[in-house]
Parts: structure tokens; sequence; C-alpha cells
């Protein structure tokens, strides 16, 4: 027999293996297989089975890995589409779709050889030696094995293995290859349980008269079967030694005397969650709730894929939605998944869904150990943990019968993975995974993607509107402040006099304050500083980029060229470079005017402690400080009735993005901002500083206007040909010299141009290639190419043909070809 195996290696189809005959009948579809590769052992996933192989040198599978398949007919069908669709290989999608810690890989050892160590040579003697081969034995010298890779980060060098190899052809050193250590493993732990136990009455009652009798004569029995009693008849060992401080002699006693027996049960690492877990109070739903509810009631009993978008303003009761929807799928016996954008910034949803679910809800998150993450997947795998809320990994994780999936704030950029391949979006995976599996998937948000908004109105998604928040508290006020005039009456900090006076007035009456910061600020675009004038690029609407080798500036979509003009074309000012404000600075600016204790700074640096994020929210949420200063962060999920100010110290960064989608992240950023302020009894109010007070974007955010909004953004989009027109397919090309990367881009375009012709005319168009936004990342230039195509599949497969081509080139490994189909991040 033969096995079709799925390595994790770019552009690969599956390699066909051996079955062993020791293996014969044991391999089956969706376990992991160790398999030989070239010198290497390699993890691989087994997709397929066959009798026969028309090929004549066929290597065999080393071994298999687990003692059940880890994926399911669901989840293969699931990777092999994200392979297709992404254009990764399967096994790329699949190694994606596990915990990374349970990927085995074969390293290389290497030592002196004995035959040396006996006789140390002196090294200068040894003639035929070269000097790498040389130098490897000069490190190897203290007699201590080392792994290839240490030796390759040492001599600084790679390709070491023709020199390993003529070295232990003389006899000099010893090769050796084994498995890396597998980084989690399952845990076993020793239990004791009562021998036949039932929870019938006369059985209880039996063990209680058992109990009496005991007392007397040995009160530690008596205790241990009180103990167990009280535990389902069953309890593990370790922990009746550490807490209950009972030996192990009195459990043999009674192992003895038949009434207990000893067994190996699996062991589940849990993560402490160290939250304030509180009780759920039972909410009786507003009608909109209600309205929404009973259409997803309806699908679930249809059991046929149903995929629904909610829209609603923040506060307005979606999570609520989502739980007693989870509630109606725990019913039907079925499983649930939450998808959330980054789980460490939204501990306040975690433990919303722990206090109405309990043990049933498990997370997966990134500060997890290894082994609790593993652990956790397994029990979702068996069927033990019905509801999982995770970040974007967690769209892979595997259920058994899968009812519900919900994307929350699903227009948020982070569900997309950059890298490494593939470069996936979890909402787009959920929205197909819900569909494999006859489930509904709930896309939720205040601001929906353009994208996401569009479907609905093509009536792919049923769009649910929730209008009002829950308590019909106001949406906040918002006050537009012009930097432009604020510099002309001689003010040069990032606060303005407007901004500063409402701070103080909300600080003295002891209410709290949200300043944001979006501190991504992009360096290589001119701005005025005094009119906050920027160029754009007259064919794509995307803001130019300013190349400082030659004083040009570029657009990265169509490579259209200027000179960087000197003065500011719209007032002549000279103050015509990009300056930026960090968090830090605002903190400054703002300790001339407020005592330090009342101000935190959240942000990547003062967060980077596991547990500090928690704890400043904590803080804050009691009320310890009254002004919280921060980036991105702080405007997710944050929920804090007492905010009744939230400041933005400048909207423009966003807008000034070279990024198509730059306005609809500027709206999107700006509503959910507002949406922290007056969530209590109290009335919000929003203050948004801007070069721009008249830009249409700015403006609709201040009057919560989606809808005037979306229908101009789509207006523009439709003309450009931009996404949801279209998809948008980023080819990256980077490496060491300017000459390969510009050469394989300019090849690659010309090679994709003429395959696309006899395609239909419009289906795709190609644009550039043209220098990256950044062209220059870690003495690596990146040059791109960007293509807006039709469909997905059959461009893919037209880049694929070329990317084969260019790999097949000789020099190939001179450049790094990145392909990444929908971008989010177009920096
Ligand atoms: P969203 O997810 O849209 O921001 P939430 O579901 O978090 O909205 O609701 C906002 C607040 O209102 C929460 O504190 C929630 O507990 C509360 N809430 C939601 N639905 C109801 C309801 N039907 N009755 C009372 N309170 C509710
Ligand atoms: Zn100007
Ligand atoms: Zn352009």
């Amino acid at each position: 027999m033969f096995a079709q195996v799925a390595l994790p290696l770019p552009l690969s189809e599956p390699f066909t293996y051996r079955i062993p005959s020791h293996l014969e009948g044991k391999i089956d579809i969706g376990f992991r297989a160790l398999v030989p590769l070239r010198r290497k052992m390699v993890t691989g996933f087994v997709v397929g089975k066959a009798a026969t192989s028309s090929l004549s040198d066929v290597k065999e599978i080393i071994d298999l890995l687990d003692p059940y398949p880890l994926f399911s007919g669901e989840m293969l069908e699931l990777t092999k589409w994200v392979s297709d669709y992404y254009l990764c290989s399967w096994g790329e999608a699949l190694r994606a779709a596990l915990p990374s810690e349970l990927m085995l890989k074969s390293e290389i050892y290497v030592k002196v050889g004995d035959k040396r160590q006996e006789a140390r040579p002196d090294l200068e003697s040894t003639k035929s030696i070269s000097p790498r081969e040389k130098r490897i034995l000069e490190i190897l010298a203290d007699g201590k094995e080392r792994k290839l890779s240490w030796l390759s980060r040492s001599l600084k060098a790679k390709g070491l293995y023709a020199d390993l190899y003529d070295l232990s052809k003389k006899g000099e050193i010893q090769i050796d290859e084994r498995l890396g250590k597998p980084r989690v493993r399952i845990q076993h732990e020793k239990m004791v349980r009562l021998k036949n136990f039932d929870s019938s009455p006369e059985n209880l009652e039996l063990l209680g008269s058992a109990i009496l009798a005991l007392k007397k004569k040995s009160p530690t029995q008596a205790k241990c079967l009180k103990l167990l009693l009280e535990n389902q008849g069953e309890l593990c060992w370790p922990k009746l030694v550490r807490e209950h401080k009972i030996s192990s002699s009195p459990l043999r006693s009674m192992e003895k005397k038949g009434l207990v027996e000893f067994f190996e049960a699996e062991k589940i690492r849990e993560s402490d969650w160290a939250l304030d877990v509180q009780e759920a109070k039972p909410v009786s739903l507003t009608e909109g709730q209600e309205e929404i509810l009973g259409k997803i009631k309806t699908a679930l009993k249809e059991k046929k894929y149903s995929p629904f978008l909610i829209h609603g303003v923040t506060g307005s009761g979606k999570t609520q939605i989502y739980i007693e929807g989870i509630k109606e799928v725990l019913k039907e016996g079925k499983q649930a998944l939450v998808l959330v954008p980054e789980i460490s910034l939204t501990p306040q949803i975690i433990s919303r869904f722990k206090a109405n679910f309990g043990d049933k809800v498990g997370c997966l998150h990134s500060q997890m150990s290894a082994g609790e993450r593993f652990d956790t997947w397994r029990r979702a795998r068996n069927g033990d943990l019905p509801i999982m809320v995770g970040a974007r990994s967690a769209v892979f994780s595997p259920f058994p019968d899968l009812g519900l999936i919900v994307v929350d704030e699903e227009h948020v950029g982070s569900y997309k993975q950059d890298d490494p391949a593939p470069r996936y979006n979890a909402r787009d995976v959920a929205v197909m995974r819900a569909k494999l599996n006859d489930a509904i998937v709930i896309l939720g948000s205040a601001t929906p993607s353009l994208e996401s908004y569009y479907n609905a109105q093509q009536g792919k998604y049923t769009l649910c509107q929730l209008k009002e928040r829950v308590e019909k508290q106001k949406l906040p006020s918002v006050k537009i402040v012009d930097l432009a005039q604020e510099r002309k009456t001689g003010n040069r900090g990032s606060i303005s006099l407007s901004l500063l006076s409402l701070l103080k007035d909300r600080v003295d009456k002891d209410e709290q304050v949200l300043l944001f910061l979006n501190r991504r600020g992009f360096s290589t675009f001119v701005k005025c500083q005094d009119c906050g004038y920027v160029e754009k690029c007259p064919r794509c609407d995307i803001t130019l980029t300013f190349h400082r080798t030659d004083f040009s500036l570029r657009c990265h979509y169509c490579n259209y060229l200027k000179k960087a003009p000197n003065l500011c074309p719209n007032c002549q000012s000279h103050d015509f470079m990009y300056k930026g404000a960090g968090t830090q600075k605002i903190e400054e600016e703002l300790k001339q005017s407020f005592p330090e204790t009342l101000m935190q700074r959240m942000d990547l640096d003062t967060t980077a402690r596991k547990g500090s994020h928690r704890r400043l929210l904590s803080d804050f949420g009691k009320k310890k400080f009254g002004i919280l200063v921060g980036t991105q962060m702080i405007t997710k999920g944050l929920d804090f009735p007492d905010v009744t100010l939230v400041g933005v110290i400048s909207a423009d960064q966003a807008l000034d993005l070279p990024d198509f989608r730059s306005r609809e992240r500027t709206f999107q950023l700006l509503a959910q901002v507002a949406g922290r302020a007056g969530r209590g009894k109290r009335e919000g109010e929003v203050m948004v500083q801007t070069y721009y007070p008249e830009d249409w974007t700015i403006k609709l955010a201040g009057s919560h206007d989606f809808e005037q909004f979306y229908g101009s953004e789509l207006d523009q989009r439709r003309e450009l040909g931009y996404p949801p027109f279209n998809h948008l397919i980023l080819i990256i090309f980077s490496g060491r010299s300017l000459r390969t990367v510009t050469d394989s881009a300019k090849r690659f375009s010309a090679s994709l141009r003429r395959k696309s012709r006899p395609a239909r005319q419009r289906a795709l168009e190609i644009l550039g290639p043209a220098p990256a936004p950044l062209p220059k990342i870690k003495n690596r230039h990146r040059w791109q190419l960007l293509i807006k195509a039709r469909s997905i599949m059959s461009t893919n497969h037209l880049i694929r043909k070329v990317l084969e081509e260019e790999n097949g080139a000789k020099k190939k490994r001179a450049v790094r070809i990145i392909v990444d189909v929908d971008p989010v991040d177009m920096l």
C-alpha cells in the first residue's frame, strides 16, 4: 500500500510513500506520519491512500505519530480549500490547523569521532582537510555533541553537509540524526476510584455505612472514601496526597480489600484564567435581539448553511445574541466556535462567556503554555469541550459536530495572517467552514467591512441590524477640532486647547478619559504640517510614498512617479515633512497639566509583561487613575461606565496611509473609539483632532452615519475596481540584490500578462510592478505586483504556473516570492 503525504513545504503537492508492513492497516487518512525527505525526517499528513504507485523510487514511511487521526474529513476538505484559495501547499494549510507544537522534525547532531578522540592528532598535521573543515573540528574539539543548526550559527555558514560528510568518511566526526524532542505530549496521571461505583441510592447507602464502620478503626480510610464519594467516585492520586495529606499506605490497603482501584487517565492542563468571573445575570432580550435570535433558531432547525451579518452599534447587545445562540446550539448537542480579534485584548468578553458557560468554554491564545494549548485542542477534538473562544487560528479548532461560528468584530485586520503561509483570513475561512458543515456563521460588527456589508446587500448574508444601544443610551456627540486652525493660534503641542480644557473638566468631576493615538504612523509620506496637505496618486487614489534615494513620490500600486515638491503645493509652507507624536510624547505633554498619578499609558511597551495589560485595565476599571492614554489596544471591547470623554489625538494617521482602505479604516477606528464613551448612565463625548475637518470620512464618522459612508465609499471602490468588486492579489518579491528583485518582478509580470491574455479581457488587471511601500526591509529590497482579479481560483491557477517557472529558474534562491491573496494590509 502507498500513502499520499502532504508536507508543509511551499508549492509542494503531496508525496507518495510506501506503507511498511508493520504499519499496514494502522495508517489512515488524517494521521501524522514521520517521513524521510532528502537527508531529514519531517512530519507530514496522510491525505490519501492507494494500492499502487507508478513511481519507481518510493521511500517508506518511518513511523506513525498518533494513536488516532488528528484530522477529520471536514478538516481535510477545509484545509484543501485554504491551500487552493490562498495559494499554498496543502501541507502548509494542515500545519496551520494544528497547535504548532505538534510538528516534529529531525535534527542532525555531530561530535568528534571515537578514532580521533583516542589519537588526538595535532590539527595542523591533518593535511587533506579544508579550512572550513578545520574550523568545524576546532569547534567540536571540546568533545561535546552539537546540533547542526548550532554549528551553522557559530560558523555563520550554511550548507555544511558536504564538509560534514567528508569529515565523517575520514572518521574525524560522527553524524547522528535524531528526532527533535516533541515539545508537547499527552500527560497521564495516576487516579484512584471506588471499585464498581454507581450512584444508585442502595449503593450510596452501602458506602455510607462502610464509612461509618471504618471511622473508628481507620479514620484515614474513612476520610478517603468520603472524599471519593464527594467527587463522583474518583480522584487524582497526587491531589489526595498533596491537598489532603493522605499517604499511599491506606490507599494500598483499601485496594487490597477491593474497595478502590488505581488507573491512569489523560491529564488535562488548564490555564489559570485569573479573571473576575461574575455570575451571569439572566437577561430578557430586547425586541431587536429576539427577532435576530428567532432567525438563528430557525436556521438551526433547518440544519443548513446560514450566514448572518449583525450590524449593531457598540453596546447594542450583539454579544448577548451570540450567547443565546450558543445556548441553542448546545441544546442540539453541537459545538460552537467564537472568534475574537485578539484574545489578550478582550478579557472582558471571555469572562462573559465563562460566566454563562463555565467549564464548557475553552480558550486558545498565545499566552498559554504549549501543553495547555495542546490539551485544550484535544478536549475539543474529543467532543469534551463544546465552546471554544480564540483568535485567528482557533478557526481550525477540531469539533465533531460544529453548529455555529461567531466572528466578532469581523472587520478587523488581525483576522488575516501575514506570515507564514497560509496567509488566510479567519473570517473568510469561518464562512467556508460553516458552509462545509451546514452550520450557522454570524459575523458581527458595529462597522462591518465593505466586503461583508456588500455581501449582505447582495443577499449572500442575512443582514440583521441593531440600531440602538441596549439601555437606549445615546451615542456620544462628536466634536471636531481643526488642527490647522490650532497651529495658527501658536499651539505647537499635540493636544489642542479645547481638548485640554475638556480633560480638566472631566478630571475635576471624577469621570474618566480615554486618549487615543494611532501610533502606526508611516514616516515615508510627506505631509504639510501647516495645512495638512498630502499628495495622492491620480490613478489609484492612494497616498504617494516618499523615496529618499531619488527624492521622488511614487504610487506603490501602479508605479506612478513624480518629483517630491520642496514647498507645500497647497499653502507654500516649508514645513512639509511628516512628524509623528508617540504615546510617550503625549504622556510627557500631559504631565505638564496633570499630576503623574492620574494617568497611565497603554501600548506595546507598557504591556510587554504577562498580565500587565489586564492589570492596567482592572486598575482603570477600579478608578485608580483617570486618564488612559493608548494605541489601538484601547479601542476594542472595553466597557467602562465612567468614561465620558474620548479624545482622538489625530484622526489623520490612518487616513494618510497609502492604502485603498485608509478611509474605511479611519471610519471604523473613529466609530470604535467613540463606542468607548458614555457606556454608563452619563452621556459621552468624543473629541477628534484633525487637519481635515471637512473630509467626508471624518464628518460621517462624527455623525455616526454608516450607511452614507458605506454608499459613498462603495461608489469609489466600484470606479477603481477595488474590493468588493474585485479580489486583490499582492505578490511581493524580495532579495538582497535590487537588480535580481526587479528582474524577477518584471519577468513575472510579463509572463503573467502573456498567460492571462487568452482569458476574458477584464477578468484580471495587473498593476505594476513597483517598489513596495517599504522598499527595503532588513537589507532586502522589495518590489511588488498587484492584481485585480474577478475570480481567485482561476487567477491562482495562472499565478501557480508562473511561480513554478520562476522557481525553476536558476537564480531562484536569490529572490523570495510571496503571494498574498485578499491582502488586508497593503503596507
Ligand atoms: P455589543 O456586543 O453589541 O457591544 P453587548 O451584548 O455587550 O453589546 O451589550 C452591551 C451591554 O448591555 C452589556 O453590558 C450587556 O450585558 C447588556 N445587555 C445586552 N443585552 C441586554 C438585554 N437584553 N437586557 C439587558 N442588558 C443587556
Ligand atoms: Zn500646506
Ligand atoms: Zn497609482
